[in-house]
């Protein structure tokens, strides 16, 4: 995993207020409530938009608490999906990661962002050959276009970079891929725009990351799926059965994706403190830094 050791909290908050003029604007309230967890937020709305990293799992790992607060929600008749920003890996493994991890999604309650990609795809840039950079065992089955792998070492001729996973995407695979760009300009797909993912030893550079640092340096304009975009929260609230936007929550632990995305969708937001990207530090201060207010703040779910 492209592991940034030299990557804090502070730099990537800093990295996202940078990259804001690409997010999606909103204007949001000027005070959040404080609650001990969603079964309090539950009380204001009907369903629940539930970010994957720093709210369900860090990494590999549950959140403790996080699988039977989900089954208690679901219980109270609350409506559930999960809108992650991941790419690594197809819808099938998604689940069954949940499910080893003891939580109860049906595989229609998870919506990931190669999911959203994948749906739009086929679209973007019909007939194209394209070339991916993703995890190293993935086969792009789910994904319905021409796509190949695409590193340093092994780069095919293509008419455009799909960005999926660079959990093993290296400087020398930067450099390459910048190159490339810059002697023959083609489509950029990004389908996770996170810049950073909180794991249990650290951040990881995501690609996000990476592709706005070609954004930023080619000039060029990647296209995003996922949070904070508004595909991926059309995507997760079809699966709800299109409630009113105000009736859901979308909970999440980063304020550039989860809350600024949710909240231009026009839905409720509930930022968590305790294990993502703020974990051990005071979140009043990134929030009033960036303006991004979530309506409530929880530890955990
Ligand atoms: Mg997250």
């Amino acid at each position: 995993m492209a592991r940034a050791d030299d990557l804090t909290a502070e730099a990537a908050f800093a990295r996202y207020e940078d990259i804001r003029p690409r997010l999606p604007r909103s204007a949001f309230l000027q005070g959040s409530v404080a609650c001990g967890g969603l079964r309090e937020v539950a009380e204001h709305v009907d369903a629940f938009v539930l970010d994957g990293f720093g709210v369900l799992t860090v990494g590999e790992t549950a959140i403790p608490g996080a699988p039977a607060c989900i089954r208690d929600l679901r219980a109270r008749g609350k409506r559930l999906v999960v809108l992650t920003n991941a790419a690594s890996y197809p819808h099938a493994q998604a689940v069954a990661q949940y499910r080893r991890l003891g939580f109860d999604f049906a595989p229609e309650e998870i919506v990931s962002s190669r999911d959203v990609c994948a749906r739009r795809l086929p679209g973007l840039l019909p007939g194209a050959h394209w070339g991916a950079i993703a995890a190293p065992n993935d086969r792009f089955e789910d994904i319905p276009v021409d796509m190949v792998r695409w590193t340093a070492r092994d780069a095919p001729a293509v008419d455009g970079f799909a960005m999926l996973s660079t959990a093993a995407f290296d400087a020398a695979d930067y450099d390459t891929l910048e190159s490339a760009l810059r002697a023959r300009p083609r489509p950029v797909v990004v389908a996770n725009p996170d810049l950073v993912a909180p794991w249990e030893t650290g951040l990881s550079k995501e690609p996000g990351f990476f592709a706005h640092l070609l954004a930023d340096r080619l000039g060029i304009a990647p296209v995003f799926f996922g949070k904070p975009h508004a595909d991926a929260f059309a995507d997760a609230l079809a699966r709800l059965g299109d409630p009113p936007p105000a009736r859901c929550a979308m909970v999440g632990d980063t304020l550039h994706t989860d809350i600024l995305g949710g909240r231009a969708m026009g839905l409720r937001t509930v930022l968590a403190t305790d294990h993502g990207l703020f974990a051990g530090r005071d979140p009043g201060r990134f929030i009033a830094a960036s303006g991004i207010v979530p309506d409530f703040i929880v530890p955990a779910p």
